[in-house]
């Protein structure tokens, strides 16, 4: 099983990190966590093509983790040359949001089929509203949610997929609690959005400062890691993104906490187990 994180960055625009989304290989297929700016670019990179996609998994309905939802979906479709849904799993009221997505797309939709002869059909995508316990159970992967929390969004699910006695943990942005501590039990890899308590302490604006009360700092990633006994910890969506060179800082407050390995995600950042 392969974890590559394709974007590594949050809502910042970054020239070297693109929105939140992380692709895990298992089985032979490509299932993707979240869709955040610039995903298919890096899918691009890594041989992530929107059509081969098992499924889409989405944590929640923040822009930054949706932003590209509607180029997976017209990628998708436009590049399938047989029917090829897209099964998207999410929070309730992700139906909501796909049909607004799709209603966002309909120009577009109409003019490809007025210019393709076998083009009949709008896109079609699946949607499956999960909230927790056994969600898909596919070619030996089994993936689990639980409900996180990243109050005052909600709902908001962290997956765990297992594959071959492996298992990551998708966290996305959650402080700690007890959907987090069981998606993270005894996992290989836990990837969590984190952020740096004491700098967005002192940042000058409170609009800023307010992301500290629904994000884990690195600290508490650490804290997370020690308590469900993982092997790895990745640190990701990281806010302010670590000029290159400090990461160490960064991997110095979780080790703290936390005696296993740590690493520090950039874009196309891979582990394999
Ligand atoms: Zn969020
Ligand atoms: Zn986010």
């Amino acid at each position: 099983m392969d974890l590559i994180i394709l974007g590594s960055g949050s809502p910042l625009p970054d020239a070297n990190r693109a929105g939140p989304s992380s692709l895990v290989r298992a089985g032979g297929k490509d299932y993707l966590f979240d869709c955040g700016r610039g995903v298919l670019m890096r899918g691009a990179a890594v041989g992530m093509p929107a059509q081969g996609l098992a499924a889409l998994l989405v944590t929640h309905m923040h822009s930054d983790h949706t932003t590209d939802y509607n180029d997976v979906i017209t990628t998708r479709w436009i590049s399938s040359l047989q029917e090829n849904p897209l099964t998207v799993y999410g929070p309730k009221g992700f139906r909501d949001f796909t049909d607004a997505t799709l209603a966002m797309l309909k120009n577009d939709i109409s003019y490809r089929i007025a210019h393709h002869a076998d083009l009949n059909a709008p896109p079609k995508v699946i949607v499956r509203e999960v909230e927790r316990g056994v969600i898909l159970e596919a070619d030996g992967v089994r993936i689990l949610a639980a409900p996180t929390d990243h109050s005052p969004v909600h709902p908001t699910i962290g997956y765990r997929i297992e594959h071959d006695g492996k298992a990551i943990a998708i966290a996305g942005d959650t402080i700690p609690c007890p959907g987090l501590d069981e998606i993270c039990a005894g996992a290989d890899i836990y990837v969590q959005t984190v952020i740096r308590g004491d700098f967005i302490a002192r940042a000058p604006i409170q609009r800023l400062r307010d992301v500290h009360d629904y994000h884990s700092t690195v600290e508490q990633a650490g804290q997370t890691a020690a308590k469900a006994g993982v092997k790895g910890l990745v640190l990701n969506h990281m806010v302010p993104a670590p000029p290159p060179g400090t990461e160490g800082q960064w991997i110095e407050q979780a080790r703290a906490h936390f005696k296993g390995e740590i690493h520090v995600a950039q874009d196309l950042f891979k582990l394999s187990l």
